[in-house]
């Protein structure tokens, strides 16, 4: 094995939209990053590719060359007749296919200055309190700081942050390619479809693409084998799915965010910073617990990383990187609360409450979904929509 004799600041494990941003930060403020990556951009990532609106704040414009579609419609369903359509003049999510998407994202962090070698595949860390060594299958790199970016298997979580539990839930996902006519109703007005109808505690989703669909389903239960079943079930009752040819699926698991792990402060410490070692993104389990919605939060954890551990190089004071948890209990800790709150209440309830509330109570339904994708535009947020929620139901808000 080749021991590289040279000394990072940092060396960034992982190259999918958490590493690359996290790369891309520190390298643009002047601090020598090297990142690692197991694959080859561009490579397929088993993912939706959806991406809510308000994302467009926190990345640069020349983002939309590699948008696919934008979404100003989306249906919701319930089965049966049962569907509410949300429609805005603002766009409420942005379409990606996750190879174009994350390549992007890598040739900006390479620009800025990042050291990038792909095929290596990282296999242990060693945590000390003089710097970081990386050892790769090939080499050992020397840093001061790691930040692990290696999704939801995190070899850096497993070996710098060991005890910690979370969820992880399975999904699958198959891509229609280009057959799709021209006048099917997803191509005509790009729309997004998330139909409750499909999983017994998640939700299935078609998304439009340039060339063909994205679709997949969700169960919000950890250690069900009930994804296949469900999505056998989806692409065989969803009328907007009929007369197509959908290829099999891929699963992978979702680390969603537990209201445990990220709920008051104190349990946050040790969850995303040890010694010199931090997690964002999938690593980090930072994921929208209602949704499955995770690569927003990646560009944006790594962002907050990037902030501390640049003042913590900067002032060379290892105390300064646990800025980066409390930044993020403060962006994502109520948010994540509220979406988990949610998220049982709409995945606990049987599906025929739903179609029944639909049924009687429209408007309210309508109503909230509209704020949801306002959520999703960053006009609203979840606790301002619980709080609204609460008020109509006459009940008293959190204090602020
Ligand atoms: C079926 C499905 C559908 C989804 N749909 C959506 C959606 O529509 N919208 C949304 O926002 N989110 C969605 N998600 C979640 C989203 O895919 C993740 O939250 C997002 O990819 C997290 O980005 P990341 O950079 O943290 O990790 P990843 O994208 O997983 O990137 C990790 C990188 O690390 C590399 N790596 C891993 N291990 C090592 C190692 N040991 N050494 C070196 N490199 C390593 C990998 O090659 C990879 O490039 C979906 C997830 C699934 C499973």
């Amino acid at each position: 094995m080749a021991i590289s004799s040279d000394n990072y600041d940092v060396i960034v494990v992982g190259m999918g939209p958490a590493g690359s941003t996290a790369a891309f930060e520190l390298s643009r403020r002047g601090f020598s990053v090297l990142a690692l990556d197991k694959q080859v951009h561009p490579r397929y990532k088993v993912c939706g590719g959806g991406l809510s609106a308000r994302i467009a704040k926190i990345l640069s414009p020349d983002f939309f060359s590699v948008v696919e579609e934008t979404v100003h419609r989306v249906q919701f369903t319930y089965g049966g007749d049962q569907s509410f359509l949300i429609e805005s003049p603002d766009p409420i999510a942005y379409m990606v296919m996750r190879d174009k998407f994350d390549q992007w994202l890598v040739e900006k962090s390479r620009q800025a200055g990042t050291i990038i070698h792909e095929q290596q595949m990282v296999t242990k860390i060693q945590n000390g309190e003089a710097g970081v060594d990386v050892f790769t299958e090939q080499s050992c790199y020397h840093a001061q700081i790691v930040i692990g970016a290696d999704g939801v298997m995190s070899v850096v979580a497993q070996q710098c942050f060991s005890g910690r539990s979370f969820q992880k839930i399975p999904a699958l996902e198959s891509e229609v390619p280009g057959e799709i006519d021209s006048v099917h109703p997803f191509q005509e007005v790009p729309t997004a479809l998330i139909s409750l109808q499909a999983a017994k505690k998640g939700y299935g989703w078609i998304f439009p693409k340039k060339a063909g669909l994205s679709l997949g389903v969700g169960e919000f239960v950890e250690g069900t084998k009930r994804p296949k079943q469900s999505f056998r079930g989806f692409i065989n009752q969803e009328p907007m799915l009929a007369g197509l040819n959908v290829p099999k699926p891929l699963g992978f698991p979702i680390p969603i965010a537990s209201a445990k792990a990220y709920g008051d402060a104190p349990p946050w410490a040790g969850q995303l910073v040890r010694g010199r070692a931090l997690l964002v993104g999938d690593a980090g389990h930072l994921v929208d617990p209602l949704l499955g919605e995770g690569i927003y939060y990646a560009i944006r954890s790594s962002q907050l990383a990037a902030k501390a551990v640049s003042h913590m190089l900067k002032h060379s004071d290892l105390c300064l990187l646990r800025n980066y948890e409390t930044l993020v209990a403060n962006e994502f800790g109520s948010e994540f609360r509220v979406a988990g709150k949610l998220g049982k209440i709409i995945y606990g309830l049987p599906r025929s409450v739903h179609r029944w509330a639909g049924r009687w109570f429209p408007h309210a339904y309508q109503r909230v979904l509209f704020r949801y994708c306002e959520v999703l535009q960053g006009k609203e947020t979840y606790q301002s929509l619980w709080d609204r929620i609460l008020q109509r139901l006459h009940w008293p808000c959190r204090k602020k």
